[in-house]
């Protein structure tokens, strides 16, 4: 289907059911819960609401699938395998954008451009790294060799948040059907529709019955409590709120799982006085409004030197207020809805609380007027907050950001590290002495000079503090998929 139509028909919404041992399968006892889009405020189906049983089912599905046929799977196997998993996604990618932008309101162009496109590049970038990998071997002079093997984790139990739904899916399950692992995916609540055409992709792609499994459902005493307790899980790859994570490292410590934590992030994004405006605009206004604000990277909080701070602002406002918020699949738009009707009632909160504290609301902080359904809210900017109002301090996740004038250097680094997150930064400057230094000082897994969202899929990905634990990306990501033993041969 051609995207023009697509626009128009806005493709059929999809009943979202479980996936396990090759099959889609209600909940053992048809328990479902509706599926709200956030652009309209109207049901687009239902989802399968699986609790323990259906997460028991999927874990014998996985365990049974690591000693099935895919334990065979040569490296070459399993590469084509990704491959074709990646080509599956490209060839419906209108369809999946489509049910992206319906089931979490955001444009339907940056699903395609944007999540679609990755979700198929992260099978095809794993696909070649599998087959180029390297190992580790060491000769201790004329006593012994000693050289490592990998084998995989066993069944790893992916949570994963609605922001970017079929991509940090994708980005996980990638690395660990290259690892040889099996899986059993929980996405979110809010964006069940293309975690649940990817599992019929796979299928088509030849991935054996049972070695890609998904349990819909909630998270707390739910679904995902139920993954991250059960003792035949190995692993458990979790992206999504700080406090979620820290519920589920307790809730894993019993059987003792191997994490890894993508988490929130509340990042700083600091221009100096001698870089280019104009190309700093352009870059903030996508890190403070893409995707409605809601990524975990956004540069949130700003802080911009005093000598160019009025003119930032001037062509700041003005720009952010250029800006389409609306219909998703509208061409035009820019931001569309937040996720759910509790997400937007919380992020406008955090505007009251902006001004409670002291804030001026420079351009939005409201419900564009003319939109009278959804849960739309316009890029708001907020200016004469102090550094510890909540607003620059907690992660709001949404189309609002803060800005703040900063006198010096030292200042705006003791600033931005004023925070009990450290995942993202940007830097903007021409000094190069300067960037590299302040990219040093900078508490951040993740950091930018002179621009934003810049992926290589080879380098480190992840937060410190309590952003995340663990890096994924290239070697990082099969350092988690995989254990390693090492070997020693005696000479
Ligand atoms: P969330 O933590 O509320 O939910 C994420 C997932 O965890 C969902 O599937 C949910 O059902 C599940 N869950 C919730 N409670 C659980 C529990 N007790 N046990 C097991 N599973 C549980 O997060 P969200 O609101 O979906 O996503 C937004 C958050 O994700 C933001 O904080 C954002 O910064 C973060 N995020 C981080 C990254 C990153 O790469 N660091 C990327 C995207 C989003």
């Amino acid at each position: 289907m051609q995207v023009k139509e697509i626009r128009k028909k806005k493709v059929q919404p999809i009943d979202c059911r479980h996936f396990i041992d090759g099959e889609y399968i209600d909940s053992l006892n048809l328990k479902t819960f509706e599926n709200i889009n956030p652009a309209t405020e109207e049901v687009l189906g239902k989802v399968a609401e699986g609790g323990k049983a259906e997460i028991d089912l999927a874990v014998k599905a996985a365990k049974k699938a690591l000693k099935g046929p895919w334990k065979k799977f040569t490296t070459k196997q399993r590469s084509d395998v990704l491959r074709r998993i990646g080509d599956g996604i490209m060839k419906r990618k209108e369809e999946l954008a489509a049910l992206e932008a319906l089931d979490t309101g955001k444009p339907f162009e940056l699903a395609l451009e944007m999540d679609i496109t990755r979700s198929a590049y992260n099978f095809y970038f794993f696909a070649d790294f599998l087959t180029s990998m390297g190992g580790e071997s060491y000769q201790q002079d004329e006593v012994a060799l000693h050289y490592s093997i990998r084998r995989p984790v066993g069944v790893v139990g992916m949570i994963n948040p609605w922001n970017l739904p079929l991509l940090l899916l994708t980005w996980k399950l990638a690395p660990c059907l290259a690892a040889g692992n099996t899986a059993v995916m929980k996405p979110a609540e809010w964006s069940p529709m293309t975690a649940t055409v990817l599992a019929e992709i796979c299928k088509e792609a030849g991935v054996p019955d049972g070695v890609v499994n998904l349990v819909h459902g909630f998270g707390a005493d739910s679904a995902g409590s139920a993954l991250t307790e059960h003792p035949d899980v190995d692993a458990i790859t979790f992206t999504g709120e700080t406090k979620t994570g820290s519920a589920i490292m307790k809730a894993a410590a019993p059987t003792l799982k191997k994490l890894s934590y993508e988490l929130g992030g509340k990042n700083p994004n600091i221009i100096f006085a001698d870089s280019d405006l104009d190309e700093v605009i352009e870059t903030t206004l996508k890190s403070s409004f893409m995707n409605q604000g809601e990524v975990c990277l956004c540069g949130s909080r700003i802080y911009v030197e005093s000598t160019v701070y009025e003119s930032f602002i001037e062509k700041f406002v003005a720009k952010t207020k250029e800006l389409q918020t609306g219909d998703p699949f509208h061409p035009a738009t820019k931001v569309g809805a937040v996720i759910s009707k509790e997400h937007y009632e919380r992020v406008l909160s955090y505007i009251d609380i902006a001004v409670e504290e002291g804030g001026t609301i420079l351009t939005g902080g409201a419900r564009p007027e003319e939109l009278e359904k959804g849960y739309f809210i316009s890029p708001t900017i907020v200016v004469g907050l102090d550094r510890t109002a909540r607003c620059v301090r907690e992660e709001i996740f949404g189309p609002v950001v803060t800005v703040l004038p900063f006198e010096t250097e030292e200042e705006v680094v003791e600033q931005a590290n004023d925070t009990h997150y450290g995942l993202g930064a940007t830097i903007w400057t021409n000094d190069l002495r300067r960037a590299h230094r302040v990219a040093r000082e900078i508490e951040a897994g993740i950091i930018w000079i002179n621009t934003w969202y810049l992926r290589d899929l080879r380098t480190p990905f992840g937060g410190m503090k309590q952003s995340g634990i663990g890096r994924e990306g290239g070697m990082h990501s099969f350092d988690f998929y995989s254990e390693l033993s090492n070997v020693t041969v005696k000479l």
